[in-house]
């Protein structure tokens, strides 16, 4: 079996995979009522929340694109947060909606800075809504997001925030934090296949959607609040994701909420130490680096490729590259969901054999 270390689709338990085996049951009957209540309930717990909180099916983009076309109107202003490429994604997706965007980019490996964000917001008082990624995959860096959310509070915006791959395995206290819309999906911390994506809805959020004009028709917010009233979706859910997020949710609680984001935090701390053992530096500010996927610089010397290549076909062990414009300039370790320590030492181990064979010198 392959060392999957990719920040998604990530392993999953046997238990997991096994409730994926169950025959088909009517998406509209009850028992399929009763699973998607419970699964519902469970998630509020993980996302801290007594907002509604719906399950659709889709990958993690669909759900950012649901938080958008919910929320706002063509020609609204929104401050677009990015500290790599899922932000400068959802600012594409609000742009391609007709969202006026005032793009906030931030040097790739950095967090993102609330003063700046209060002086944006204290500059432009004509914006709406403020996009912000929890956890930055392509970067490896988790945002300040309490903070954030605080300074964009002061000035009662809209908050939608991309934790698609933070949820679950990093603490983000939805009512605590204010977080109007909150996105994941099934295939990064949740230890589930990909195929479902979570979202949370603020009432703040719901008056947003009361006069938002963005057009809308699979996600309409409006539709999967009238089905859930009755347990059912608008539309054919991926059923047996569903069942394999009732078992992984319960596999969640069992260990322990604060346990889970207590493991990540140790994962998180031994990929960095593992990877400054071998001489290697880290892409992100270590004071923002992320406890669910490590973002690594490859050296001149280094070919990302060949490493990447060498460590599947040698070791069984499958990293990530880079996204954008540091494709070749990183590899990334990911580290969410389903994973121990000792996983990650298996990844150091090979990749302290590897590096040599792909052009890594170590500097003296
Ligand atoms: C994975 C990921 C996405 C995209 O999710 P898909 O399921 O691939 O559509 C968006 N944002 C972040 C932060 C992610 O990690």
């Amino acid at each position: 079996m392959e060392n999957l270390r990719i920040p998604g689709p990530t392993p999953c338990p046997p238990e997991v995979l096994q409730a994926m085996t169950k025959q088909m049951i009517d998406h509209r009957g009850s028992e399929f009522v009763k699973i998607l209540n419970r699964v519902t309930d469970k998630l509020k717990q993980v996302f801290m929340t007594k907002n509604d909180v719906f399950v659709l099916t889709g990958s993690g983009t669909g759900g950012m694109e649901a938080a958008v076309v919910n929320t706002l109107s063509p020609g609204d202003k929104v401050l677009a947060v990015s500290i790599g490429s899922f932000g400068d994604r959802f600012a594409s997706i609000a742009k391609t909606f007709g969202a006026d965007i005032i793009p906030m980019n931030v040097e790739w490996g950095k967090a993102a800075d609330p003063d700046a964000i209060r002086r944006a917001l204290q500059t432009d008082g004509k914006i709406k809504a403020v996009l912000v990624t929890h956890n930055e995959t392509s970067t490896g860096v988790t945002n300040d997001l309490a903070t954030i959310s605080r300074v964009v509070k002061e000035f009662e915006k809209l908050l939608l925030v991309d934790t698609i791959s933070g949820m679950s395995s990093i603490k983000c206290p939805v009512d605590e934090w204010h977080l109007d819309v909150a996105i994941s999906g099934s295939q990064k911390g949740w230890m589930v296949p990909p195929g479902l994506v979570f979202v949370s809805v603020s009432p703040e959020a719901w008056k947003a959607h009361a006069i938002a004009k963005m057009p809308r028709a699979y996600w309409d917010f409006t539709q999967a609040k009238r089905y859930l009233e009755r347990g059912q979706t608008p539309w054919t859910p991926a059923v047996s994701v569903v069942f394999a997020m009732d078992v992984a949710l319960d596999l969640m609680f069992k260990e322990g909420l604060a346990n889970i984001f207590a493991r990540h935090a140790r994962v998180g701390k031994a990929a960095r130490a593992g990877v400054k053992s071998l001489g290697l530096s880290l892409f992100a500010d270590e004071k923002y680096a992320s406890d669910t996927v490590t973002a690594v610089t490859a050296s001149e010397r280094l070919d990302v490729r060949g490493l990447r290549r060498i460590l599947r076909e040698e070791h069984k062990v499958v990293l990530a590259g880079g996204q954008g414009k540091i494709e070749e300039k990183i590899f990334r370790i990911g580290h969410l969901g389903w994973v121990t320590e000792g996983d990650i030492a298996t990844v150091i181990s090979a990749l302290k054999v590897a590096l040599p064979q792909a052009g890594f010198v170590r500097a003296k």
